[in-house]
């Protein structure tokens, strides 16, 4: 049975951190990589945190319906899970991990229904997410705004997730997600 496990939260929530760990000690899952127009931060490489693309190469490839779904995350910054991403890893016999937006996870969620488990991470606080997303440095003040005022949206989607997972000491955030993704992996 080909499963997925969607790992959706507000922006600095931590879920890049959590797949990574989860990528790190569990082979047999495999990353979604995304589509989007916003340009790589340092460290980003093309083809593995994300393909990079031009908005015409977007714009053409939801016209040719290449996408499960994709959604203007932020104001003209697209993001999109490509149908080819799924079946690439299927293929490769991987159970397919997605961080994506919560609209997004929450479209994936019923595309793949029983087969799909939706996780929502969520920071033990709205301070302390902007004080996470304040220290990690990758955006400018006004993209800073722009993401904590998603964030408040978000938050109340929590309750249409499978699990929560509150996001406090991080040795135990992975420990539980680990947890949590081996018994639905293992489940029939
Ligand atoms: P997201 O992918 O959801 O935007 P990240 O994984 O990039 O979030 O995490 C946002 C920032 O918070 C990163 O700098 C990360 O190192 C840090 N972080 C994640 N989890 C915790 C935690 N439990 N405690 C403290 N800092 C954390
Ligand atoms: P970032 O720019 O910080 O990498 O990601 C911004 C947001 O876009 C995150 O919440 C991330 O989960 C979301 N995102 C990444 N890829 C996709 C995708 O394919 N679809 C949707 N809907 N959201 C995505």
């Amino acid at each position: 049975m080909n499963k997925v496990i969607i790992f959706s939260a507000p922006s600095g929530s931590g879920k890049t951190t959590v797949v990574n760990h989860l990528l790190s000690v569990m082979p047999e899952l495999g990353f979604s990589v995304s589509a989007t127009t916003r340009k790589p931060r340092p460290h980003e490489v093309n083809g593995r945190e994300y393909y990079f693309l031009e908005e015409s190469d977007f714009r053409k490839k939801i016209e040719n319906n290449e996408f499960l779904e994709h959604e203007e995350v932020y104001r003209g910054i697209l993001y999109g899970t490509l149908k080819s991403e799924v079946q690439r890893l299927w293929e490769q016999g991987k159970t397919v991990i997605f961080d994506v937006d919560v609209a997004g996870g929450l479209r994936i969620k019923k595309e793949f229904g029983e087969n799909a488990l939706s996780i929502f991470l969520r920071p033990p606080s709205i301070e302390v997410l902007m004080d996470r997303l304040r220290k990690r440095s990758t955006e400018v003040e006004h993209q800073l705004q722009m993401r904590i005022e998603k964030a408040q949206l978000e938050l109340q989607f929590e309750n249409q997730y499978d699990v929560v997972l509150i996001n406090d000491q991080l040795e135990e955030t992975l420990a539980k997600a680990e947890h949590i993704v081996r018994n639905f992996i293992q489940s029939e």
